[in-house]
């Protein structure tokens, strides 16, 4: 089946911080992949501007490189990159100084072209580039600005972020991205969710036992350990990148599928979760590989900082006090130097109400298993008789819903989060964006239950590098009955 691109309109897209690691390992490969796949306009400019004193040539080259080292399979010929690198433009700019933004101002300004800004710098520098924007007549109606996580590190800190920014341009123009949105099998959840007759009455309290999210990796905190120790996994990832998930799997059907009605339904469901009891709560801190101690140091070592007690892991319950939810549990797990990388939303239905097979049948459950890293994919397991003689034994197989075996591995799943993202905000779709509202909603949920462990002064439970986490997680499950699915590959 021959893959269907749609093109998109001019554009000229500015990325601040052009030249740093996000710009060099997602944003630029991934529009080079567009590129290739013939979604970008021939006349479609990028300009990377950033404070490294580079010209245009050398920011090229250096680009040159990052699609060598990022570019995945789908980085085409030569001559495709070169027409690609000839698009680039670069820039030295302060967002905090003058320099630079007249010759910014001269490149955007007299065109009719869709104008976007990509904030990848540090979410200090926000302001100052939308203020900057504005001040240099930037930020018009065609102007849309594409900011990075973390949007802020509580409630108070993302309303004064949200508030600065709405000073210089409107919700409509505001994209935050949260890239675990824009990954192929999230969008097929819906597809699955609102496409299918056979999901949704099924899609509630009645018939599902529990949902659990994990998000678990392998690397460590790395180079970020200043940061991340500042932050910890449930600002990192659970209120921004698990939550979405959770609001997807959980959310009412939209009555359309357009930017709004998609976000209303997400806000409802995070405004509906109910706050989290401390013994419903188990954090962690990976401890140091004893194979290699220096190249994998234990948590506080890799932060430098000996007391630390931010978390590196957090598994937690909650529950969605609507109709639809009322006493389903909600298991969240992500963590570092985890056994495996690997994202999966499972959704394990009940046990059928009456047992015609005998005691083994109870072990039998429906398990809607969606995966979205390293693989993606859905995968339904469902209760058949094993075949053969031997009387009536059941045994449990997968019915495998994924896509790229079906429609051909061409055509899926090589269009990286990133790129999907950015050409929507070319086509100017906010659907797989986060909304102010939904940003505060999620922050006026976690803050409670981070301000709960430091008023208890909480102290992270360490876990054995490669393992699953804490042993507490395991009976945070194991004490009602249910247990984690396993972290594979
Ligand atoms: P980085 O430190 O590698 O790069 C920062 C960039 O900002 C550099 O190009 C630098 O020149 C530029 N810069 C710094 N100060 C500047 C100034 N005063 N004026 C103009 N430019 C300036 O950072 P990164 O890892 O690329 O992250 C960028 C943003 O993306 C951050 O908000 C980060 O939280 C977010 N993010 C990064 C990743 C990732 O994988 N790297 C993932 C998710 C989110």
């Amino acid at each position: 089946m021959a893959s269907r691109v749609i093109p998109v309109d001019d554009f000229d897209l500015v990325i601040f911080g052009g030249t740093g690691d996000l710009a060099r390992r997602k944003i630029l490969p991934g529009l080079f992949r567009r590129f290739c796949a013939g979604q970008m306009p021939p006349n479609a400019r990028v300009i990377g501007a950033a404070r490294s004193n580079l010209d245009s040539d050398s920011y090229r080259q250096m680009v040159r490189e990052a699609i060598g080292e990022f570019g995945g399979e789908q980085a085409c010929d030569d001559a495709h990159l070169d027409a690609f690198l000839a698009r680039l433009e670069y820039l030295v700019i302060d967002a905090r100084g003058d320099d630079g933004w007249e010759e910014l101002q001269t490149m955007m300004l007299g065109t009719d072209r869709i104008e976007a800004y990509y904030f990848s710098v540090s979410p200090v520098l926000f302001g100052d580039i939308a203020e900057r924007l504005q001040k240099w007549g930037m930020a018009d109606s065609r102007a849309r600005i594409v900011v990075e996580k973390p949007f802020g590190r509580d409630l108070q800190t993302a309303r004064a972020l949200n508030k600065t920014l709405a000073t210089y341009f409107n919700e409509d123009q505001i994209y935050r991205i949260d890239h675990y949105l824009g990954k192929e099998t999230v969008q097929n959840l819906m597809a699955v969710r609102f496409g299918n007759m056979l999901f949704e009455p099924l899609w509630n309290s009645q018939y599902v036992d529990h949902i659990q999210i994990t998000v678990a990796e392998t690397v460590g905190v790395g180079g970020r350990g200043e940061y991340y120790d500042k932050a910890g996994a449930m600002r990192d990832m659970v209120q921004n990148h698990l939550m979405q998930l959770l609001c997807l799997i959980a959310m009412e059907p939209p009555a359309r599928f357009a930017p709004d009605a998609v976000r209303d339904e997400k806000l409802k469901v995070i405004r509906a979760l109910d706050p989290v009891a401390p013994y419903h709560i188990v954090r962690g801190q990976y401890q140091a590989d004893p194979e290699n101690e220096v190249e994998r140091p234990g948590y506080r070592t890799a932060v430098d900082n000996p007391k630390s007690r931010t978390e590196s892991f957090i598994a937690l319950r909650t529950e969605i006090s609507n109709w639809r939810w009322a006493g389903t549990p909600f298991y969240l797990r992500t963590g570092k130097r985890l056994a495996a990388r690997s994202s999966e939303i499972t959704v394990v239905f009940k046990d059928t109400p009456h047992n015609i097979f005998g005691e083994d049948a109870g072990r039998h459950r429906n398990v809607l298993s969606i995966l979205l890293q390293p693989n993606e994919g859905i995968t339904l397991g469902v209760t058949i008789k094993e075949p053969g003689p031997g009387g009536m034994r059941l045994i449990d197989v997968p019915l495998d819903m994924s896509f790229a075996e079906t429609l051909g591995d061409d055509d899926v799943d090589h269009v990286d989060a990133y790129e999907r993202l950015i050409m929507d905000v070319i086509r100017g779709n906010q659907t797989l964006f986060m909304r102010g509202d939904e940003v505060e909603a999620a922050w006026a949920w976690t803050d409670p239950i981070i301000e709960g462990w430091e008023a208890r002064n909480d102290v992270p439970k360490p876990y054995d590098h490669g393992s699953t986490g804490p042993t507490d997680a395991t009976d945070l499950m194991r004490r009602e009955g249910r247990k984690w699915q396993k972290i594979t590959q």
